[in-house]
């Protein structure tokens, strides 16, 4: 099913076709509207998307709104819900070449990436949420009731599924946030309908090949693709819906939650960041330089932890702007297919205008670009790595989320003015420290307003340690030990014995 695409310089590329997937079958929109699909790179149409409507959005959810509430569903073994997130991580395995060219058309990061990381989060996610699902276990409890009847009274948990997930995820990871999402849900016995960003879809559709070809029931994951503010505001505006598991903007978290009121939904939200990369004077810099740039760059800067403020002990504040810059200059921006690249395009021609309007708007405010600071002539979505100085705390620049290779870098005096200046930001995602005196880390560290504080590196994320923000950067915490309380509800069940 699908189109190949050949590509000058480039591999063949199967495109899947523009379906939905609900209740095991594909199928067509009801309302036979397309989205068309672009390749970042080259801006050529590679395919169509369905604009799914929010009817559309009703049938997914009402299969696996079925399917939740079905014997067969409910009765499946915790271990055999695991077999099937293993089945599905070897078919990843096994068509892993394959789907990493179609991630690197789509979103038009570097092949290398696509394989050795989006495919290989991807398979990993599902190996681990695949353990989980035999690991839902309550509690027993003893009661100290406040009357004295002359009984005994004990009580036990137990952990049930939340029901059907609205799984929303973006554009930076694709496949990856589409496990991120089903397999947690499927481990815990959930069943899910996911909507993945009308800017990069592609892969989410041929992972609902996999799913099909691995056996998991009809119903269990559906996916709708279509607009946000339709196909993505009805799931969240369905009843059926019992959480909603999101990653993307802060401005649509805040709607998602807004909406969710409704219906008291539970959700995660995982949301934008501002982090900072913090480099102290007693840092070793030839670990530290390439450090910040590698905070900063990789996915062209559309990283949710991007270190994208660089705070620097004044003493060393040239040193670093200029190696980092340095680094910047070498970079090779390009086709995702050609191996030399590193850096790929934006995703599309609205982020590209985006980050432009951001970094001149800085520039007029009093930054200075010491490389970078404008487009790529010619074809494709592509923005000059970019590192700024000369910016304060206050400028739009370093406030909010560029989402793009773009830096600021700005000095800092002392331990006060360090803290004061990394927590000076409406975002909490992330943060590294870069120093050598691992006590001053650990000090300073306990003074972040974030979710996750690296030492000595920067944006090592596993699925055994909570990832999630505080602030403006989101609710909730996936991966590692918080990933039950996020899919499931205790039920307490009192007895008089
Ligand atoms: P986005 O918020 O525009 O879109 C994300 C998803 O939400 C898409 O599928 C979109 O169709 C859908 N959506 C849009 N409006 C909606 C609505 N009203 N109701 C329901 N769904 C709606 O974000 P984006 O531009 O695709 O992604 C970039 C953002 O994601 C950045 O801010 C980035 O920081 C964030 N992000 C966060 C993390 C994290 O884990 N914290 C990871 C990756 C990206």
């Amino acid at each position: 099913m699908g189109a190949m695409i050949e590509r000058v310089g480039g591999p063949a590329v199967r495109i899947p076709a523009g379906k939905l997937l609900i209740n095991g079958q594909w199928c067509d929109g009801a309302e036979g509207r397309m989205i068309a699909v672009y390749d970042p790179a080259t801006e050529e149409k590679i395919g169509d998307l369905v604009a799914a409507s929010a009817a559309d959005v009703d049938r997914a959810v009402q299969a696996a709104h079925r399917t939740f509430e079905s014997t067969h569903w409910q009765k499946m073994r915790p271990l055999d819900r695991g077999r099937l997130l293993e089945k599905l991580a070897l078919l990843i395995e096994r068509d892993a070449e394959e789907l990493a060219r179609l991630e690197t058309l789509d979103n038009g990061k570097p092949f290398g990436v696509s394989r050795n990381v989006d495919m290989k989060f991807a398979i990993d996610a599902l190996r681990y949420y695949s353990g989980w699902s035999s690991k839902m276990a309550g509690e027993y409890i003893q009661l100290s009731p406040f009357f004295d009847d002359g009984g005994t009274y004990r009580a036990y948990t137990e952990r049930r599924p939340v029901g059907v997930v609205g799984g929303i995820t973006p554009w930076n990871f694709p496949l990856g946030q589409a496990v991120q999402k089903l397999a947690p849900a499927i481990a815990f016995g959930c069943t899910v309908v996911l909507k993945p960003s009308e800017d990069a879809s592609l892969t989410t559709l041929r992972l609902g090949e996999l799913i099909l070809e691995a056996g998991i029931p009809e119903g269990a994951i559906n996916i709708v693709t279509g607009y946000g503010y339709e196909a993505g505001q009805a799931l969240v505006d369905h009843p059926l819906v019992r959480k909603i598991a999101f990653t993307g903007s802060t401005f649509t978290g805040q709607k998602i939650l807004a909406t969710s009121a409704r219906h008291m939904k539970r959700v995660t939200l995982e949301l934008g960041g501002k982090s900072p990369t913090i480099i102290l004077a007693d840092a070793d810099l030839d670990r530290a330089i390439p450090g910040a740039a590698n905070a900063i760059f990789p996915n062209s800067g559309q990283v949710c932890t991007a270190g994208s403020r660089l705070l620097i002990e004044a003493s060393i504040f040239d040193e670093v702007t200029k190696g980092v810059a340095q680094i910047a200059r070498g970079l090779k921006l390009g086709s995702g297919f050609d191996p030399l690249v590193q850096l790929g395009p934006l995703i599309s021609s609205r982020q590209l205008n985006r980050v432009s309007e951001l970094v001149s708007t800085g520039i007029k405010d009093g930054a200075e670009p010491l490389c970078g600071g404008g487009q790529v002539v010619g074809k494709g979505y592509f923005y000059q790595p970019t590192v700024l100085t000369g910016g304060r705390s206050d400028m739009q620049i370093a406030r909010e989320e560029v989402f793009g290779p773009v830096v600021l870098a700005m000095p800092v005096q002392n331990a006060g003015d360090i803290k004061a200046l990394a927590n000076d930001t409406e975002y909490g995602l992330g943060a590294s420290i870069w120093t050598r005196d691992i006590n001053k880390a650990h000090l300073l560290a306990a003074q972040l307003d974030c979710g996750t504080v690296w030492i000595n590196t920067h944006n090592v994320l596993d699925l055994a340690m909570p990832f999630g923000g505080t602030k403006m950067s989101g609710l909730g915490r996936e991966f590692g030990t918080e990933v039950i309380h996020a899919y499931t509800e205790p039920r307490a069940v009192c007895m008089r014995l």
